[in-house]
């Protein structure tokens, strides 16, 4: 049995478990939670979040310099600039205009007297976009920061492509380390089935059917927006711009997909992500290495989508009307929270209190949602992953093309 088939077994086990234990005495779950399924969960997403900082790097590396010349890498930066940001302005719209048509905030009865949310400090959006450039990219590298490991792979690929000749050695050396990293992501997916089941079944458990039940209307507009965004706007963008097989692609992706739904972080799934896009749909290697670790650090179309929704939701429960100019505000204000959100389950809910305070809405509207918010982390960290895939998967269509003619 292949591997895809295997998690996707996993996933649907977990669900029924994890239903099974929202009946069982609180006690016993949190027992089997703490002693089973969250040492198991966190030891697999440990052991991929292993490879991520050392794949971003080697592989941007091998991207920028496999990109040849400035003109090329300025081409698709621009182009996958511009892709990022319109599709996150198009999520925004999508999940603004269902989140006034269904009103989630109005259906149910909400006790906001109680809603208590101690907003955690998001990361200054605009200080992180001027730090791009690390200081020190050994202390980048140790913290994490993908922005700033992206700018300095991004100059040794250049200076590699430069130098060509002279660094041919070292060039070997990445091709090296970059097979030593694909290795070990096998060998790591060889896990991903019993990681997947700890994850979902402990996340379902965790968040209980009375939480579920009271969330519904919620629940279901965020989930609307992610399926007509991923189905509606990814497919005609893979159709008319990259002249390509939308179904092709979903099929190709799939197992990407399972992987950021166990696992809830776009980091994490990175690994699995390019090689998927590789290996399945025939994206240069160039191309996705440069282009889905970027997106996996600041393309973030389904959190846009959890992020408008939410604020609205709240608005709704709250009986705050917004108006225009707050409508531009969750535009403008999403879109930025959704490129500072990092891709590790949750930090989305955390950015969320960035919009909430800019629109001027109650940030204890939080602690309504934030129950069943890692259930929808796994839906949206799919989405999130799917537009970097599919922004990748058009532009090396599109190259494949310029070269033959
Ligand atoms: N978990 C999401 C991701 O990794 C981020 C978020 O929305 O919390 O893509």
């Amino acid at each position: 049995m292949n591997l895809t088939k295997k998690i996707l077994i996993a996933l649907v086990l977990g669900v029924v478990v994890g239903i099974i234990f929202t009946f069982i005495p609180e006690s016993v779950f949190s027992n089997l939670d703490m002693y089973v399924l969250s040492p198991v969960g966190t030891i697999f997403v440990n052991l991929i979040m292993m490879l991520v900082v050392p794949i971003v790097f080697v592989s941007i590396v091998l991207g920028t310099a496999g990109l040849g010349e400035p003109a090329k890498l300025g081409r698709i930066g621009i182009q996958t600039i511009t892709f990022f940001l319109v599709t996150t302005a198009l999520a925004l719209c999508i999940s603004l205009a269902l989140a006034f048509m269904i009103k989630p905030g109005a259906e149910g009865v909400f006790d906001v007297s109680v809603a208590d949310f101690e907003a955690q400090e998001a990361p200054p959006v605009m200080e992180t976009i001027i730090s791009i450039i690390p200081k020190n990219p050994v202390a980048a590298m140790s913290a994490g920061d993908m922005l700033q490991v992206i700018a300095f792979a991004i100059f040794i690929g250049l200076a590699l492509a430069f130098l060509k000749d002279k660094t041919t050695g070292m060039y070997r050396l990445f091709e090296q380390a970059n097979e030593i990293l694909m290795f070990l992501v096998n060998l790591i997916m060889k896990f991903a089935p019993y990681g997947a089941f700890a994850l979902i079944a402990s996340a379902i458990g965790g968040a209980g059917l009375d939480a579920i039940g009271s969330m519904a209307a919620y629940m279901g507009t965020v989930i609307l927006g992610l399926i007509v965004h991923a189905a509606l706007i990814y497919s005609l963008a893979i159709w008319m711009l990259g002249k390509a097989n939308p179904l092709t692609f979903y099929k190709g992706f799939f197992p990407a997909m399972t992987v950021a739904f166990s696992t809830s972080s776009s980091n994490a799934t990175l690994p699995v992500s390019m090689k998927v896009a590789q290996e399945n749909l025939g994206v240069s290697k160039s191309i996705s290495s440069f282009v889905q670790p970027l997106g996996a650090t600041i393309n973030m179309d389904g959190t846009a989508i959890m992020q408008a929704t939410a604020a609205v939701f709240i608005a709704q429960v709250y009986a705050i009307d917004l108006g225009f100019t707050e409508i531009i505000a969750i535009i403008l204000t999403a879109t930025l929270a959704s490129i500072g959100t990092a891709g590790v389950p949750g930090v989305g809910l955390i950015m969320l209190a960035m919009v909430l305070t800019q629109i001027g809405l109650p940030v204890e509207g939080i602690a309504l949602i934030i129950g069943i918010d890692r259930l929808l982390d796994m839906l949206r960290t799919a989405v999130n992953i799917t537009g970097d895939a599919a922004c990748a998967y058009i532009i090396s269509e599109n190259e494949k093309r310029r070269d033959v003619s």
